[in-house]
């Protein structure tokens, strides 16, 4: 009875070894959820939970970021992204491409058209006269392939969007990998290759808000942006071609300053794009936010050239299946969308945006959480 019970003991001890504590692990097992249906396709949520309890969630349909969970300073966990309770919510008309994968070209192209080796290509208008966000169908809506990468913190998502598709020429492949590192920084490195030259700007379109909805605006909310330049818009937010300086404007986040600072001067409020301050092509802290109460703060490194700053000024209250029924009320949240420069297609003084047979775009931008 003795040795049994002393074997029992030595058999207890190996399976805490064998099992270390949550601390002592890198990560966990990425989990798969059903989401819900698209016609036939299953959509699947994938989670990432790193060490520190900080946990990640996407959807293979657009690619879609459902959930940024963070602790605050008082270490509770938040969501710091707005989104929906279901599927339902991100199928709605109107849902302005919360946590979504951005392509084939990010933001405008004025008129839906542009010139490339002597042809004029159409594209799909679905914001006035406008192409947004890739047109009526972009990569946002949908499925990805996804493949979950050795060890436990990535999933690779791939996509191939045809020739002819929203008006774009050539068969690109895109292939995203999302990962979360020990460091709690969200990591998302994009790759496409095309069979025809075309215009390629790929980003991710999350709706921040570090007060994880104790806020309801983003007003309270320190930014900074390391550029001295944007790009100015037009009405219909197409920029001018024009490049300015944010110096004694209201556009200057050289310095940190609370959003709602001069938000009132600006008219719609922030939905341009900033040139940033580059030491190179390498990954570069270029943004931060801070949101005192809480203490989160978020650093963006990227490899892009630009960052559209949009403070959620379309948000009207209105969506439905919003997180726990909360009103999505204008400022509700902002968006720190890394990318080239809008229309560049149009605007030849703005960095190349058209990617070639043989090129492979790439672009890798870091969102990293901490408290202070
Ligand atoms: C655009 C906004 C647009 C928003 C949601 C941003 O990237 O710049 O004008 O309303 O995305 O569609």
């Amino acid at each position: 009875m003795k040795k049994f019970s002393y074997l029992l003991l030595i058999a207890a001890v190996f399976a805490c070894k064998s099992k270390p504590a949550v601390s002592d692990r890198t990560n966990f097992p990425i989990t798969e959820t059903v989401f819900g249906k698209i016609d036939t396709a299953t959509v699947t949520e994938y989670t990432i939970i790193n060490k520190n309890g900080m946990l990640v969630s996407i959807l293979n349909y657009g690619g879609t970021v459902t959930k940024i969970i963070t602790k605050d300073k008082a270490g509770n966990d938040g969501d710091v992204i707005l989104g929906y309770d279901s599927l339902s919510g991100y199928l709605q008309k109107g849902n302005p491409y919360f946590g979504v994968l951005v392509g084939r070209y990010a933001n405008r192209i004025a008129k839906g058209k542009f010139t490339l080796d002597g042809k004029e290509y159409k594209l799909a208008t679905n914001n006035g006269a406008n192409a947004l966000h890739g047109g009526l169908k972009g990569f946002d809506k949908v499925i990805w392939t996804v493949e979950k990468l050795p060890g436990d913190s990535s999933i690779q998502l791939t996509y191939k969007s045809k020739d002819g598709e929203e008006g774009y020429p050539g068969n690109v492949t895109a292939t995203v990998v999302y990962s979360l590192s020990s460091n709690n920084e969200l990591k998302i490195v994009y790759k496409a290759t095309t069979d025809k030259p075309t215009p390629v700007n790929l980003t991710n379109h999350c709706y921040f808000n570090l007060s994880a909805g104790a806020d309801s605006t983003i007003t309270n909310h320190e930014l900074f942006i390391q550029a001295d330049k944007y790009t100015p818009v037009d009405t219909t937010l197409i920029p001018t071609g024009k490049i300015e300086l944010v110096k004694g404007t209201p556009f200057d986040f050289t310095v940190p300053k609370l959003i709602g600072k001069d938000l009132d001067k600006v008219q719609g409020g922030y939905d341009h794009n900033w040139v940033l301050n580059r030491t190179g092509t390498g990954l570069e802290r270029i943004a931060t936010v801070y949101h005192a109460a809480s203490g989160r703060f978020m650093e963006v490194f990227t490899t892009e050239p630009g960052i559209q700053f949009y403070s959620g000024n379309f948000l009207d209250g209105t969506l439905t299946n919003t997180k726990g029924g909360k009103k999505y009320v204008q400022h509700a949240a902002l968006c720190l969308e890394t990318q080239h420069f809008p229309d560049s297609p149009n605007e030849p003084s703005f960095p190349n945006t058209i990617l070639k047979p043989g090129e492979t775009y790439t672009h890798t931008t870091v969102y990293k959480f901490s408290v202070k």
